[in-house]
């Protein structure tokens, strides 16, 4: 008995180590508690356990940068494409090899050398007042600095990198000048000033402090279906219009990962993004962190049928991460605080 036993020993402790040597490493701007489920469904369907370190992107692409060879990374996920974008010039990346992902993502929701790939649009829209304006009444973001919405605006703070990625793709899209008379038209019309973030502009909204805001549309989608019920009350009296729809389309960024340069596991991380883009996993995106999918020709949430679907800005979304400190900078000039 004893060598049959000292041998399942020496396989048991064999398959220990095989085990311990299936991981993941996931450096994340992300926090939401939908990539929890995730990674456990995972975790459940490869036995690769993955680990996440949580921090702002900037912070993370500095963590890898001075990690070097040794930075245990694999992946690194942000909601900002110029954060990617950032992180690919610095070398931070290596390209990924995935046909699925391919045909899973869009060409224009990805590197053009697949270094990093999206998984989920992340639309900055209009929300008005159902009581106190008319669809149709607002149609473009350049319509808030309209003065016939004088008092009637509500948006948060230029320090949020959501507002400073809007104003970059109107400065895209129209140059710094007018980018600026813009900000300028928009601050003028704020109803209070900058507070709070975007749940808190939606609020106000339905509770008459102001007629239209600026919010990302999956902050209204968590509230739509929040467990509080004043959050449902709120969310209710308070439609979506997606902005520039005869035009270049609403602005958008996009949850997205990017396979390190120094990765140790390739492999696993491909599985994982390839997981990402599944349908299972992109329906618990819609109907977990409210999310689009990453392929917007598919609706995958009640909420996102009620919504509609929409155009997205494609033309100034590959130049976010260009414009981010001239619009840093518009702002400040334009008072936006
Ligand atoms: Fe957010």
């Amino acid at each position: 008995m004893r060598p049959f036993l000292a041998a399942a020993g020496i396989i048991a402790a064999g398959s220990m180590l095989h085990l311990n040597a299936a991981e993941l490493n996931i450096y994340s701007h992300r926090h939401y508690k939908v990539d929890e489920e995730i990674n456990k469904l995972f975790t459940e369907k490869t036995g690769v356990e993955v680990k996440v370190v949580n921090a702002e992107a900037d912070q993370l692409i500095e963590r890898i940068k001075s990690e070097g060879e040794n930075s245990p990374a694999d992946l690194l996920i942000t909601v900002d494409v110029g954060r990617l974008q950032r992180a690919k010039k610095e070398g931070l990346f290596q390209p990924i090899k995935s046909e699925l992902l391919d045909q899973r993502v869009p060409e224009a929701l990805r590197d053009a050398d697949k270094q990093w790939y999206a998984y989920s649009v992340r639309a900055r829209v209009i929300m008005y007042s159902k009581e106190r304006v008319q669809p149709g009444e607002i149609k473009t973001y350049e319509d808030l600095a309209d003065e016939k919405w004088r008092g009637r605006v509500l948006a948060r703070s230029s320090s949020s990198s959501y507002n400073q990625s809007l104003l970059a793709s109107i400065i895209a899209a129209n140059g710094e000048e007018k980018a600026q008379e813009w900000a300028k038209g928009v601050v003028a019309n704020m109803a209070r000033a900058p507070q709070g973030g975007d749940r808190d502009q939606i609020k106000g909204v339905a509770a008459g402090l102001a007629d239209v805001c600026i919010s990302n549309t999956y902050y209204l989608g968590i509230m739509l279906n929040s467990s509080v019920e004043a959050d449902r009350e709120a969310a209710k009296k308070v439609a979506v219009l997606f902005p520039n729809q005869d035009g270049r389309g609403a602005q958008a960024n996009v949850g997205g990962a990017g396979l390190t340069k120094n990765a140790k596991n390739v492999d696993s991380a491909i599985k994982y993004l390839e997981f990402l883009t599944s349908p299972e996993v992109q329906k618990m995106i819609a109907n977990g962190s409210y999310e689009f999918p990453v392929n917007l020709d598919i609706t995958m949430s009640p909420t996102h049928a009620e919504w509609g679907k929409f155009k997205m800005d494609t033309e100034t979304f590959p130049k976010l991460g260009e414009y981010q400190e001239a619009a840093v900078r518009t702002f400040d000039l334009a008072g936006w605080k």
